[in-house]
């Protein structure tokens, strides 16, 4: 068999599995298997294939078909850029979330202390401290596995992240310039609504948001006073119908600079406020 053979029997077996994108994720498997580039398969398209390529190509697609993520086959994931490590225990990096990135590199600075809550595979703060050299980064987690594959992610990429085994603010101490959060936001009752690949592959706790999706929000809000110096910025990526209300909750805790950000496709995507400069609230 060639491997255009291959690949074309590859896209219309996930194709018949149900696969969304199964031309794509056929190319990326092979891509991954054959450890072949786009330009190498035109050139040898019509060549026989490695026999042994070809099992495991054939495994792979199997365990695609099966609705396991690419991207846990794969075992990566780009996100600003860079390739980060992922498995079950993390959600897999969405490209939604460079909006967060972006706006945070906005307020971050050499010298300043940033904060990432539920920082799963520690992409966010692992972006930010590639992004802005001279950060002081910490991240948390609940989950000590997650917290595993992000400190692989931060050795690999070189970022010297500090991280906490951490129900939100439980350990952490002190105070910091800049805090971020892409936390658990879906509703419980909609979770069953996920697609296989989400509802069954990737982790619950890290999609949970509880009833209304909007638990962590509130217990964030209400619970990062005393570690976000005046002056600093607490910045959320949010459900795109979750805007007005976690921007309510910033306003009535007397954030100020209170603003939702749309994403590229213009949905609501990121929520940021800024705690007061002085304690002017207690003259
Ligand atoms: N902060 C991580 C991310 O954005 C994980 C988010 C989560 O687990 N909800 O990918």
């Amino acid at each position: 068999m060639t491997y255009g053979e291959a690949l074309k029997n590859g896209t219309e077996y996930l194709a018949e599995c149900g696969i969304e994108d199964a031309s794509a994720d056929a190319w990326l498997l092979m891509e991954f298997c054959c450890k072949i580039s786009r330009t190498r398969y035109l050139l040898c398209r019509t060549e026989q294939a490695d026999p042994e390529l070809l099992e495991n190509y054939r495994a792979v697609l199997a365990r695609r078909g099966e609705h396991i993520p690419l991207q846990h086959i794969t075992g990566e994931q780009e996100f600003m850029g860079f390739t980060f490590t992922v498995n079950e225990h993390v959600l897999i990096p969405r490209q939604d979330t460079e909006i967060l990135v972006e706006t945070a590199l906005k307020a971050a600075a050499p010298g300043k202390k940033v904060l990432d809550l539920c920082t799963g595979s520690g992409c966010i703060i692992i972006s930010l401290m590639k992004l802005c050299p001279g950060l002081e980064g910490t991240a948390l987690d609940l989950s000590p596995q997650a917290l595993q594959v992000a400190k692989k992610n931060a050795v690999k990429h070189r970022a010297p992240v500090s991280f906490l085994e951490s129900d939100l603010f439980d350990q952490v101490e002190g105070q910091f310039d800049l805090i971020v959060s892409n936390p658990p936001y879906i509703p419980t009752g909609q979770i069953g609504e996920l697609m296989e690949e989400v509802r069954l592959h990737e982790p619950g706790m890290a999609l949970d948001g509880k009833e209304d999706g909007l638990y962590f929000y509130r217990r964030i809000v209400g619970e990062c006073d005393s570690c976000l110096n005046p002056g600093g910025w607490l910045m959320f990526e949010i459900g795109s119908d979750q805007g007005e209300a976690v921007k309510k909750m910033l306003t009535e805790q007397q954030f100020t600079e209170v603003k939702v950000i749309q994403d590229l496709a213009g949905l609501d995507r990121v929520v940021i406020g800024r705690k007061k400069k002085t304690e002017e609230n207690y003259v």
